[in-house]
């Protein structure tokens, strides 16, 4: 990948309707080339602010001219990054429901192992991006032998099970170890996604599952409604750009589910975005977003109920019919393939990438698996 820090100092305006007072902040961020096909050539999507901790730092998603990735341009580099990523972004609900409903997901993101599992013998598996390592548990329940990549410090706590704390492009292995790598919404936060893919290939036995679950850049949700968490989601991938990607790194497509079973991307503001483009016939802008029902009640210091709906109702009511509509404009997403997250299988390749990439030594060096069919 190449990329420029060109002392580029974020916008720190407000804009969104969701914004405190204005303040001046100065982050230094790196232009970047497209991370896929090189191209330095890309038109501006949209622009928003981190809605979620900073709501007056704006950041502006460019596409490729060349191959449409999506991605934040110019962006936090990998120092400037850790601001965004605050000590409870980590943190977790430990009730009872929420307990559910992981099992639940889980249970659904183990069914695209399947095929693994059911082979004799043992099987290993890497979580990158395992958090607090529940996903490896529950497949080390059903008879995996699992390791996890976590870069958080919520890794150290980790006793369990093997867990590497680098980017997963950075680990020292270098030698077809895996049956299967699961990375559940990592590929949207990485710098470098290319050297995730082709590392993932690198790590793979012959015939090994890479299943990666990531936002999809032509759906609604994602290119035109805001909710993508910027700055940290970086990166926003078509089909297109993931058969490309997996091209690059030796790894074949086996199968794309665009329905939602791992995680739900609900059409939030389509209603108000229909309304403003297709009837107004103007554009959608971040500050023409409603406030969901949770901005709104966070913003107005008011508790979940009958009197936080009824005003929040009175602020948007296009949002109540809205929220009525999600179930169909989401079957008309799925029967289109236009849902906003999508989850792909891939297998590596009978040849494939052998190399091993040193990033210290900034030189590649010939693993002794090269040439041996791997
Ligand atoms: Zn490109």
């Amino acid at each position: 990948m190449t990329l420029s820090i060109t002392g580029v100092i974020a916008q720190s305006f407000c804009a969104g309707a969701f914004c405190g007072p204005k303040a001046k902040e100065q982050v230094i961020l790196e232009t970047v080339a497209c991370n896929l096909c090189g191209s330095r050539r890309y038109k501006t999507v949209y622009e928003m602010p981190d809605a979620r901790l900073f709501p007056d730092e704006y950041f502006t998603v460019v596409e490729c001219d060349e191959c449409g990735l999506g991605f934040v341009n110019p962006r936090p580099d990998r120092q400037e990054i850790q601001k965004y990523y605050p000590r409870d972004y980590y943190e977790n609900e430990e009730s009872a429901s929420f307990a559910r409903y992981l099992q639940k997901r889980f249970t659904q993101q183990a069914r695209y192992l399947k095929e693994v599992e059911d082979r004799p013998g043992p099987r290993k598996l890497l979580d990158v991006g395992c958090f607090n390592g529940e996903f490896p548990r529950f497949m080390a329940a059903r008879g995996w032998d699992v390791s996890g990549v976590e870069i958080s410090e919520v890794s150290q706590r980790i006793k369990d099970f093997p867990v590497f704390s680098q980017e997963f492009s950075e680990i020292s292995i270098c030698e077809p170890t895996y049956d299967a790598i699961t990375a559940w919404a990592v590929l949207e936060h990485v710098h470098d996604p290319l050297a995730y893919f082709q590392k993932a290939s690198q790590l793979l036995k012959k015939g090994g599952l890479f299943v990666f679950q990531m936002p999809n850049f032509i759906s609604i949700t994602s290119r035109c409604l805001f909710w993508e968490d910027v700055p940290r989601h970086l990166y926003f991938y078509t089909r297109e750009n993931v058969a490309q990607y997996l091209e690059k790194a030796g790894l074949v497509l086996q199968r794309e589910d665009n329905r939602g079973n791992v995680y739900k991307s609900s059409p939030a503001s389509w209603l108000p975005y229909m309304i403003r483009t297709r009837l107004q016939r103007k554009a959608f802008t971040y500050k023409d977003k409603p406030l969901s029902s949770r901005e709104f009640r966070k913003l107005h210091h008011l508790q979940r109920g009958i009197t936080a709906g009824l005003k929040y109702l009175a602020y948007s009511p296009a949002s109540a019919v809205d929220r009525m509509l999600w179930p169909a404009v989401e079957a008309v997403q799925i029967l289109r393939k236009t849902y906003g997250s999508s989850t792909y299988v891939a297998r590596k390749r009978a040849l494939a990438i052998a190399e091993c990439w040193h990033p210290a030594a900034k030189v590649r060096t010939m693993s002794p698996s090269q040439g041996n069919g791997i």
